[in-house]
């Protein structure tokens, strides 16, 4: 087998991995946007255009940067994705502006489950990421093995199974990994239980939580559901979050399944399309519940909805012992826009406060897949410091984009 990385070599988000078997049968994985740009256009001849000549494209999970350029992919060349990915990426795309929901066929894999492409095998596992339901891949052929992590970290709630799905793939030839925390804190994150013990501290003083985090990163949801349980606290979702979750099985915190969930519509959604409000408004209507705002409650809120913040919370003196938990990457913050968001809050007297851990792997989580799957090489992508690659990692090879590796 060999291995080009048309892009991520250096660069965070939008990385796009060709392997091709030595008889031809070539696949790629992740089709995604470079982050901060939402319109990545792209032309790579026989998968975006022309004659096609890949076999199939596969996809690590639902976030944008991994799977926002699908679109541009050829109609015949088979898509292979999980199926609760593409509910959330699919949802996403109608309630984010300029993003394209996926139309065009589609199929579905199971973890653990092998899939024939030609004279190569794919198979998929389950792994800890802020996203849910993210995989990474084990191709096979030639005789040769390679595992692609796409986005991973083993300090969530999936991640206790990290080392098992490690083992259980067992000895490999090339490690493909992602390096997104290369040049970024490097000591041991935080699990999402720690982050729970510290939420509950947080929850225990303030009677209103708002919760600025990412509505697609699940983990997070439940870790703060959990401690808004712990404080006797109601939950309430916005209609994006509220969408997804009701569409996930029913542990997930949802107004449908949880009696002590309730959705938030901001006004701004009843000016959407008819088909938008048949979609999304008429189905949750029926759990826009006043009784929390009567009791303590958190609350997931998003910058579009200061003005409802504003009018319908604060004036109405809702807000009389409340925080704002900033839950995401601290990058975000130094947004123009999420600048003036978070002076609005503190303007309302609410308390900003950090809490947050990395969706992506630390140094021991890079140092223990090296360490179970003993590749002879390792590849870094989703970087912007691949030459620091070899203070981790005992195999690595420094390659540049489009170079060609041989397995
Ligand atoms: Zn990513
Ligand atoms: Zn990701």
């Amino acid at each position: 087998m060999k291995v080009k990385i048309l892009k991520g070599t250096n660069q965070i988000g939008g990385c796009i991995t060709e392997i091709f078997s030595n008889s031809g049968t070539k696949i790629i994985i992740d089709f995604g946007e470079d982050l901060e740009e939402t319109k990545t256009e792209i032309h790579i001849d026989g998968l975006t255009e022309g004659i096609s000549k890949y076999s199939g494209v596969f996809i690590t999970h639902s976030h944008g940067d991994h799977i926002g350029l699908v679109g541009q992919i050829n109609k015949d060349i088979p898509l292979f994705i999980e199926k609760e990915s593409k509910k959330i990426y699919n949802i996403s795309c109608d309630f984010i502006k300029d993003s394209i929901p996926i139309t065009r066929d589609t199929t579905y894999f199971t973890f653990g489950e092998k899939i024939e492409i030609g004279d190569l095998t794919v198979t998929p596992y389950l792994i800890d990421h802020s996203s849910y339901n993210s995989c990474m891949f084990l191709i096979e052929g030639d005789g040769k093995r390679i595992v692609h992590t796409g986005d991973y970290r083993n300090h969530g709630r999936k991640g206790k199974n990290f080392e098992s799905t490690l083992k259980k793939i067992g000895k490999i030839d090339l490690l493909i990994t992602e390096g997104t925390t290369f040049g970024r804190n490097n000591q041991k994150y935080k699990t999402e239980d720690d982050l729970l013990e510290e939420a509950n501290l947080i929850f225990e003083q303030y009677h209103q939580v708002l919760l600025l985090q990412s509505s697609t990163n699940i983990d997070r949801l439940v870790t703060f559901y959990k401690a808004s349980n712990h404080t006797k606290k109601y939950f309430v979702e916005d209609l994006f979050t509220a969408t997804i979750t009701s569409n996930l099985k029913d542990t997930i915190p949802s107004p449908e399944t949880h009696f002590n969930v309730s959705v938030w519509i901001m006004n701004k959604y009843y000016k959407k399309s008819k088909e938008f409000q048949e979609k999304y408004i008429v189905p949750m209507e029926q759990y826009k519940r006043n009784k929390p705002f009567h009791h303590d409650f958190c609350m997931m809120i998003k910058q579009s909805m200061l003005k409802d913040i504003k009018e319908k919370l604060y004036e109405k003196g809702l807000l009389n012992n409340a925080c704002v938990i900033y839950s995401m990457w601290d990058g975000y913050l130094e947004d123009e826009k999420m600048k003036d968001f978070i002076e609005e809050l503190k303007n309302m007297n609410i308390k900003f406060i950090k809490l947050h851990t990395s969706g992506h792997a630390d140094i021991n989580a890079m140092k223990k897949v090296e360490e179970v799957l003993s590749p002879n090489k390792v590849i870094l992508i989703h970087t912007e410091h691949k030459e620091k690659a070899n203070e981790v990692f005992k195999s690595a090879v420094e390659i540049s984009d489009n170079e060609e590796i041989e397995v």
